[in-house]
């Protein structure tokens, strides 16, 4: 038990286990970085880390067993305070709790840790009322704010936080991790293919993700054929009225094609190559084969690629829909 149970991001295991070894703890931190990382539970390990009742002649981890390690891990520690928006944004009484509150000392544990999820939704004045509680630091209070978009933030916040910025997991992280829980091999490995929006999926269980691929193969095949694309429209229009489930629906959705138009390719080269990831479907990307020549499947990969960055950088999501369907269909593709 400890950090090293954490998946991914071990630069950052390093920072934290170096402060806490150090007692440097820092007043106000940002954790930045994509959802999949898992930011949270980074934030909970350290708030372990702070206040573990075993780590006092070898800090710089937690047991995870003490009484204070379990009452974080479930959240009933009266030192530990994981606050969400109430709404849409933080509202300003959630932030004007903090400013009073912030002078209180801890009452069991050595600081009192407060986690902000979604740290970037606070309006003009939730955001300059915490400034507040940035610039009077109490000295046994620490403050995580943890976000995916630190661009709505304001600047004096940002330069008064130690920012940490995370890293999406990488194919190994996750396959280690799967297999680690009892995934076999071949599983994990397909699974892992899905990169970096894997985070939420690995708590997934497999029948489900494997009926979504079944769905994305048959979106490929229509696109491919240029048969029901109407169809496929119509369906991201009506996804994409709750942003946020569009953009994981959406990023998935991508990057699953991109992988089955790589599978296509690695098929037109050799047959019985070793190389293809989605080996379950071999019959099926092999009948699409024919539709698409290894160029315009190269090109399409690419625009599958330029379309993930764009979903991180959260585009409109309409202009991401016509720009992805624009994809397929567009003469210039298809002339190639
Ligand atoms: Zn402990």
């Amino acid at each position: 038990m400890g950090f090293d149970e954490l998946l991914g991001n071990q630069r950052i295991k390093h920072i934290l286990t170096s402060y806490l070894k150090n007692d440097i703890i820092p007043y106000s931190m940002i954790f930045f970085g994509p959802r999949s990382a898992n930011l949270l539970s980074f934030a909970v390990a350290f708030a372990k880390g702070i206040n573990c009742l075993n780590n006092k002649d070898n800090r710089g981890d937690f047991c995870g067993k003490c009484t204070n390690c379990v009452e974080i891990e479930k959240e009933t520690f009266l030192d530990l305070k994981i606050l969400e928006p109430d709404g849409q944004q933080y509202k300003k009484e959630q932030i004007a709790f903090l400013v009073e509150d912030n002078f209180r000392k801890p009452l069991k544990g050595e600081r009192k840790i407060n986690v902000l999820t979604d740290a970037h939704k606070m309006n003009e004045y939730s955001a300059n009322t915490f400034l507040k509680v940035l610039e009077e630091p109490a000295p046994l209070n620490v403050f995580i704010l943890v976000t995916d978009n630190m661009n709505p933030m304001l600047p004096t916040i940002k330069s008064r936080c130690q920012v940490l910025k995370f890293s999406p997991l990488s194919k190994t992280e996750i396959k280690t991790y799967l297999v680690k829980k009892g995934y076999d091999e071949e599983k994990a490995r397909l699974i892992s293919y899905l990169g970096s929006n894997m985070g939420k999926a690995l708590e997934v269980d497999f029948n489900a993700f494997m009926k979504k691929r079944e769905n994305i193969l048959s979106i490929l095949h229509s696109l491919l054929t240029r048969q029901g694309i109407e169809a496929i429209l119509l369906d991201l229009f009506n996804r994409s009225r709750s942003r946020e489930k569009f953009l994981d629906y959406f990023s998935e959705l991508v990057n699953l094609l991109a992988l089955m138009l790589r599978d296509i390719v690695v098929l037109k080269i050799e047959e019985n190559s070793s190389y293809v990831i989605n080996i379950d479907y071999k019959e099926k990307l092999m009948q699409l084969c024919h539709t698409i020549t290894i160029h315009k499947a190269l090109t399409l990969i690419r625009k599958m690629e330029y379309l993930l960055r764009d979903i991180q950088r959260n585009l409109n999501t309409k202009v991401l829909i016509l720009e992805f369907i624009k994809s397929y269909t567009s003469q210039e593709v298809a002339d190639v």
